[in-house]
Parts: structure tokens; sequence; C-alpha cells
């Protein structure tokens, strides 16, 4: 039997175990891909704390920002073939029938599957995906590339799409990390005059090399005074896994603004105010991952050259040491794992 390196989470809140389990066989509709780069995205982290409100099942293989070579094809496959080199996102699987599939938002399909949560996912020498989910890398985007593109990227293209931000109106990213290096690129991309928030100052500095027009330490300064007394914000994008974070995303909006909630903080209440909200004509939108279409645009993108991917390479073994890099705040600004 062929056998795999993979990291597992044994139990909920538990450190991972790197182990060798057996290759497994692609399925009706599946195809078996062999990683070639795995992105380390927060969302693992709550996945193997047990963070959310729905959990997943210990063991599983966590992961959704893969990007390898497909080694076989199950059954029933007809999208891709043996050769294709593929990302497997945090949608794994959708129905395809219900209103949202055929509605363009396969998003909120209730009855998807979600790749390292309820599958097994990408941090693994070999992973299955379906051959209906996987997309397709460009030539011109490296697999390198194409693994924090694979989640942080377009769930931050989707949150600024969402946004329906206009050229001109001003954005504020709270949360320069994996997802808020690439938000700000595509706000910008939008035309959007970007202030970006974070906590570290190392943060900061990346996020005004990105073109960040102004940054706000929310450590040593209000954010909320800083960001009205730059005009206030049309579009405040939460990316920050802190309540604190998203009341004061929402307190920097402008009159007419639009908060889009992203991060999904372990303690999982936020308290707004109703008057401000009315008055002010405010909007909060909640915004989850993006489509297989979206992936393809923020691909497309990058392979006009339009956004840059900050990310340090790491073996799978020290994945737990990963982790720790990331709590704190150390990481500019993904980890990928290469195989
Ligand atoms: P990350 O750890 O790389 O980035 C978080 C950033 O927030 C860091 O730079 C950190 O310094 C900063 N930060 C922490 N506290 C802050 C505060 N109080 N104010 C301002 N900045 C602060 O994490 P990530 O991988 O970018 O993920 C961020 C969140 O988004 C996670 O909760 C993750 O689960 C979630 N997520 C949501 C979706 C979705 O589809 N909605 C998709 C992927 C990730
Ligand atoms: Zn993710
Ligand atoms: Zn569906």
């Amino acid at each position: 039997m062929r056998t795999m390196k993979a990291a597992i989470v044994p139990e909920l809140g538990a450190k991972l175990e790197i182990r060798e389990v057996p290759v497994p066989e692609p399925g009706p509709g599946q195809v078996l891909i062999r990683m070639q780069a795995s992105g380390l995205c927060h969302t693992d982290i709550h996945a193997a704390a047990g963070d959310w409100p729905v959990k997943p099942n210990p063991p599983f293989i966590p992961g959704h920002e893969g990007v390898g070579i497909i080694e076989e094809t199950g059954p029933g496959t007809s999208l891709h073939k043996v050769g294709d080199r593929v990302a497997i996102a945090w949608l794994g699987k959708a129905c395809g029938q219900c209103s949202y599939c055929i509605d363009g938002w396969e998003t909120l399909c209730e009855s998807q599957e979600n790749s390292g949560y309820s599958i097994d996912g990408a941090w693994a020498e070999y992973a299955l995906a379906f051959d209906s989910h996987v997309v397709t890398v460009p030539e011109a985007v490296s697999s390198f590339d194409a693994a924090p593109l694979a989640c942080a990227g377009v769930t931050t293209f989707k949150a600024v799409k969402v946004s329906k931000i206009q050229p001109g109106e001003t954005a504020v990213i709270f949360g320069v990390g994996g997802l808020g290096h690439l938000g700000l690129q595509y706000a910008r991309e939008f035309g959007g005059r970007v202030i970006a928030v974070d906590i570290e100052d190392s943060k900061l500095d990346l996020a005004r090399q990105l073109g960040a027009d102004h940054v706000v330490n929310a450590r040593t300064t209000d954010p909320v005074e800083a960001i009205r007394e730059l005009g206030g914000a049309d579009v405040a994008i939460s990316l920050a896994t802190s309540p604190r974070a998203f009341e004061q995303a929402f307190g920097s909006l402008r009159r007419g603004g639009r908060l889009v909630c992203v991060a999904l903080p372990a303690d999982d209440k936020m308290t707004v105010p109703i008057f401000d909200t009315v008055i002010s004509g405010k909007s909060i939108i909640g915004s989850i991952v993006g489509t297989r279409k979206d992936l393809a645009d923020v691909f497309a993108l990058h392979a006009a050259g339009r956004t840059k991917v900050i990310a340090q390479e790491r073996h799978l073994d020290d994945v737990n040491v990963c982790i720790e890099e990331v709590l704190a705040g150390q990481v500019p600004a993904r980890l990928v794992f290469t195989f």
C-alpha cells in the first residue's frame, strides 16, 4: 500500500500530528492530486481548535489552499485529466442544483463540502478533491503563489466585490495578514483609496509597500478617530480575528458606508449601535470565500501581474511552529508548505 505524509488534527484543541497514512483512492467524480504547495490559512487554526459553532470531526487533515498535479482520476470525471495543475479551495463541492448554486451563489449552498473541514484537505503529500470543483491554475501563476490565492485571494477579491466599492471611495482594511495583504491590493484594483489597520508595525510596513495610502496601528492609536480624521471609510473590510476590530471597523464608516465581515473570531459576538446604523444608512454584509469563477478571475489578475503574493516557504513537519508564528502576528504575510 502506498503511504503519504499528512498533518492530522487528532482531536480539537490538540497539537497536530505528522503521520504516515495510506494514499486515498479517488472515488466517483474525484481526482487524486499530488500536492506541490499548500497554504496555512487562519481558518485552519480555527478548525484545529474547534473555534466555531459548527465543528469538524477529528481526526481530519486541514488545508484548503492546495495546489498540485492530478495523478489519478476516478470514475465519471470529465473536466480535468491526469497531469493538470489545479487548486483545491474551501468550497470542496456544492450540489450544483439548489437555488444558490444555479444563481451564482454556490458558496451559500446548504449541501456543500469544505476542504480541510468536512472532508480531508491539502496538508498532505496527496489529497482527494472533486473534479467539478478544483480550479485550473494558469501557466503564468506559480504553484507557490496560487496556494494563497486559492483562499486568501479569492476571499478578499469577493469581499471587495460585494462591498460595491466605487473608484475614488475609501476602503479600510482591518488586519494585514494573509487575507489583508491581498485585500488591499484588490481594493486598489477596484479604484479605492486604501487605509490599512493592524496592531503590528511590520504588517503596516508591508501594507505601505503594497500601496496602502495610509496606515494606522490600532495598538497605539484609536483607529476610529484616525480614520474619521481622514474623512471616514466608505467600505471597511474586517479581516482581524477580534470582535473589537469589527466594532472599530463599523465605527470608522462614514454615512452610507458598508462593513464587510470576513474574519471568523472564536468570540462570536459584536455590538453595533442601531441608531447610528439607521441614521447613517450603514450596511453590514457577511462574505464567505468566492466561487470557482471568482478564483479563475483572481488567477487571471495575478497572471496579468496585477497582484503580489507575499509568502514564506515552510515544511509540513513544522506545522505546529508555523501555527504559533501566525498567532503571534509574525508572518509576512502567508506561510506555504511546499512538497
Ligand atoms: P492572519 O492571522 O494571517 O491575519 C490576521 C491579521 O489581523 C494579522 O496581521 C494580525 O496582526 C491582525 N490583527 C489581529 N488583531 C487585530 C486588531 N485588533 N486590529 C487590527 N488588526 C489585527 O489571518 P488570515 O489567514 O488573514 O485570516 C483572517 C480571518 O479571516 C480568520 O478569522 C479566518 O478564519 C477568516 N477567513 C474568512 C474567510 C471567509 O470566507 N469569510 C476566508 C478565509 C479566512
Ligand atoms: Zn482560508
Ligand atoms: Zn447547492
